[in-house]
């Protein structure tokens, strides 16, 4: 019942320590070990019960691992290799906040974009290089439709708070992203989908973009 326990190597548990997180929650304990093993997962998990941790962890540890991260490069359109979505601005920006802690020293560059803000500042840190997007679904769409975002290269996707972007009205927006990331990267990307609730329509969500996933509800 220790980070140390869990497989996360040197670096992470060193910002993990720097983060003054002593023991796991019970979202990180068993989300953790089911990611890093590969799997997709659904997991009903309320905020405050450390999900951000439990779906940064496994992407900042797996590009580190897999040895992505030398492919990420700057440029007019950028090609990131995990991408986490999650319904506004200020939830965006909460977990590129904890992101960034978690990446300290890692080489993995974390990125955020999100509506109701000029795009430009956006675009101009994309332009530096984007390992792992943060962002809301209006604003990526966006980005995809100006092609300054490519997700052709995504193999990790994390969707926070699932049910209330539903309740937002971005399905539409979340299922074009997730089809453009479909066809290229069948059977490579790994899915987390975090959700509060577990209804019909985040049901069928989890059956559309997870494959022989992993139900976990703590
Ligand atoms: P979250 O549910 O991800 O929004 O996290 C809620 C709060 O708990 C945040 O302030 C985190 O920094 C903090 N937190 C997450 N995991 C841990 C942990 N293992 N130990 C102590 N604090 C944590």
């Amino acid at each position: 019942n220790t980070f140390a326990e869990i497989d996360l190597g040197e670096m992470m548990n060193q910002n993990i320590r720097r983060c003054k997180y002593v023991k796991p929650t019970p979202v990180q304990r068993y989300a953790i070990p089911i990611a890093l093993a590969g799997r997709d997962l659904m997991a009903c998990a309320q905020t405050g019960s450390g999900k951000t941790a439990a779906f940064c962890f496994p992407i900042i540890t797996g590009i580190m691992r897999d040895q992505y991260i030398q492919r990420s490069r700057g440029g007019r359109t950028v090609y990131p290799l995990g991408l986490i979505l999650s319904p506004t601005r200020e939830l965006s920006c909460q977990i590129h906040d904890e992101a960034k802690k978690f990446s300290y020293q890692t080489g993995v560059k974390v990125v955020v974009a999100y509506g109701g803000a000029s795009i430009n500042q956006q675009l101009r840190e994309l332009e530096r290089g984007v390992d792992i997007l943060v962002a809301t679904p209006g604003r990526l769409v966006d980005l995809l439709e100006r092609a300054r975002v490519s997700l052709q290269a995504i193999r990790y996707l994390a969707l926070d708070e699932a049910d209330r972007m539903l309740d937002m009205g971005f399905e539409p927006q979340i299922r074009k992203i997730v089809e453009q990331m479909d066809m290229p990267n069948r059977g490579v990307r790994q899915t987390m989908l975090f959700s509060a609730t577990f209804p019909r329509e985040i049901q069928r969500l989890a059956s559309d973009f997870l494959s022989n996933y992993i139900f976990l509800a703590v």
